[in-house]
């Protein structure tokens, strides 16, 4: 059995998950008080996905389909797969589920066409939208490691006690998986184009049951979408990133300007003391010089050296102040 290295979306859907979908998403509370351990893909089409094909999400082989007549699953295939070490490993990370066989789960088909044990790659037909056992076509898809005891028709109610807690336990969101799953070998535009070449590969099968235009059509449209949507997520991370450098431009020019300012008052302070010293100085000396010039008028200059006139004249302009 081929490992699933991978994982796809199981059909087409209408809208963005979760909500234009209309139907119940994972987890979601239901009308039979029981919180819907699936999704329920292209709801939103009402009946317009009538038949259209439901393809395996991974690479593995079917232990389980049946049909039951009446309100419930209606027609069911079980699929079991084997994931790689970097699957088991991605999954035991993020969602804390250890397992390394992980079943994934069809309900409501609109025929029996796989069989029991055999094996499926990813892509692979394993039926086609209908609404056996329910009044709306869509596709009931469920995700999960084995609940030991349980028959592969089991529901987990709340009265089975059954928590969202515990239910995390054993189920995961395909949708979620299948949009953070590592991609480090696959990139994105290659999932999508091997999701486009499986439709391609399914209607091919299926001899045109169904418009094999309309399903390129719908399937360029959600390329779209999609490649849309990884746009808004690099522009708005772009966006963050340049945000954050010039949020990190603005307060370094801040810090500095702060510093600027700081310094300039600074300077400031040491300008005027310097200015306030150089008065004091220039006045005193103005003084010293008026005191030189009357002592040379009282006594003649012949008899005091220069540097007993300057003397005399600091002594008695100091005795003064
Ligand atoms: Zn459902």
């Amino acid at each position: 059995m081929k490992k699933a290295d991978q994982f796809i979306f199981p059909t087409a859907f209408t809208g963005n998950y979760p909500n234009s979908w209309a139907g119940y998403i994972f987890l979601q509370m239901t009308q039979q008080n029981a919180l819907h351990p699936g999704i329920d893909w292209n709801w939103g089409a009402v009946e317009a996905d009538y038949g259209q094909p439901v393809q395996c999400i991974a690479n593995g082989q079917v232990v389980h389909q049946s049909r039951q007549d009446g309100v419930g699953y209606g027609i069911i295939v079980v699929v079991k797969h084997e994931l790689t070490d970097e699957l088991y490993n991605f999954i035991k990370t993020k969602y804390q589920i250890d397992t390394r066989n992980i079943y994934s789960f069809y309900a409501h088909l609109k025929d029996e066409i796989v069989d029991d044990n055999q094996e499926l790659d990813m892509g692979e037909l394993v039926g086609y939208v209908g609404k056996s056992g329910t009044t709306v076509s869509h596709l009931h898809q469920e995700l999960y490691k084995a609940i030991p005891g349980t028959s592969w028709r089991y529901w987990p109610t709340l009265s089975a006690g059954w928590t969202a807690e515990k239910l995390k336990q054993y189920y995961i969101d395909t949708y979620d998986l299948v949009v953070n799953q590592p991609t480090s070998n696959t990139s994105n535009d290659d999932l999508l184009k091997s999701r486009a070449d499986a439709f391609v590969a399914v209607a091919d099968k299926l001899q045109k049951p169904v418009d094999k235009d309309i399903v390129l059509a719908d399937i360029d449209k959600f390329l779209k979408y999609e490649s849309l949507l990884v746009e808004k997520d690099r522009l708005i991370s772009e966006k963050d990133s340049q945000l954050t450098i010039v949020t990190d431009k603005v307060d370094d020019l801040d810090d500095r300007l702060q510093l600027l300012d700081k310094e300039n008052i600074e300077l400031k302070t040491s300008i005027q003391s310097l200015t306030d010293g150089n008065k004091i100085q220039s006045e005193d000396i103005q003084k010293l010089k008026l005191k030189v010039e009357e002592l040379q008028k009282i006594q003649p200059i012949e008899q005091l050296s220069s540097l007993e006139l300057v003397l005399t004249a600091v002594k008695r302009f100091l005795r003064r102040r």
